[in-house]
């Protein structure tokens, strides 16, 4: 089945053409990676695939549904920012169960996907404390938590380790293909690091001046780039 499928999607903000043209196909549970240079419109392409901005023309269909005219709270998709994005003044469990109580859900079934989501991230003894009182490897771990617990079908993350240092980006990393190996979900991953691309990565999608330039499997792309740009990206000898 096809999680995600994007026909000719564009997006412009005034004259300005950011996404052009844009055909992607994500299958169920399929790791997705889209690598490109700043600026070329990774952040748009999610901030459309989870409406938070509206597509120009072309199709978004999410499970075979057209989801175009879809509020992002019903796309069935959660959204994990490099920026973590956490509400200041709600603790960590507060964080976690606020969209689950604007989709009304009862209070136990709430309680028991935060101690699941919290189990799985190590966050169990951290539910009472504030963004402030934790750690950048934490807010981080919290930002992750507060999407597992809508049950999305598709996660859509980006950059979510930039802000991390080197070690913690690799823990981070293992654990993300871990949650992704134990929820039965598609996740699509915004990266500029060439090791996380090709670690995570099912599929990678490369883009460039807001077009898809290749598509492939890590190993596809680094053993036949189709040009110098994708070898430049993805570090195979020219
Ligand atoms: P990336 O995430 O790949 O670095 P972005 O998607 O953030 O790139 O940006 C792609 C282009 O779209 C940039 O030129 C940026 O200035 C432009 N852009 C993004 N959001 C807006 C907006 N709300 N209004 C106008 N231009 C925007
Ligand atoms: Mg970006």
């Amino acid at each position: 089945m096809t999680a995600l499928s994007l026909k000719s999607v564009n997006k412009s903000f005034g004259n300005v053409h950011v996404l052009k043209d844009i055909d992607l196909e994500v299958e169920d549970g399929e790791f997705v990676v889209f690598v490109g240079p700043s600026g070329c419109g990774k952040s748009t392409l999610l901030r459309v695939i989870a409406g938070l901005e509206d597509a120009s023309s072309g199709e978004i269909r999410i499970g075979g549904d057209l989801v175009n005219l879809t509020p992002p709270a019903r796309r069935g998709i959660a959204m994990v920012f490099q920026s973590y994005a956490l509400y200041p003044h709600l603790n960590v469990r507060g964080n976690m169960a606020l969209a689950l109580k604007q989709e009304r859900q009862p209070k136990a079934e709430i309680e028991a996907r935060i101690a699941e989501a919290s189990r799985m991230l190590g966050l169990g003894d951290y539910l009472d404390r504030y963004p402030s009182e934790l750690s950048g490897g934490q807010r981080q771990r919290v930002a992750i938590g507060r999407a597992i617990v809508r049950q999305p079908k598709l996660f859509l993350f980006d950059e979510p380790l930039s802000n991390l240092d080197a070690a913690l980006r690799m823990n981070t990393r293992i654990e993300i293909a871990n949650l992704h190996r134990a929820l039965d979900a598609s996740m699509i991953y915004v990266t500029h690091d060439q090791t996380e691309a090709m670690t995570l990565a099912d599929k990678i999608v490369v883009l460039r001046d807001g077009r898809v330039e290749q598509v492939g499997s890590p190993m596809d792309l680094y053993n036949n780039p189709a040009n110098q740009f994708v070898a430049g990206f993805l570090g195979a000898p020219s």
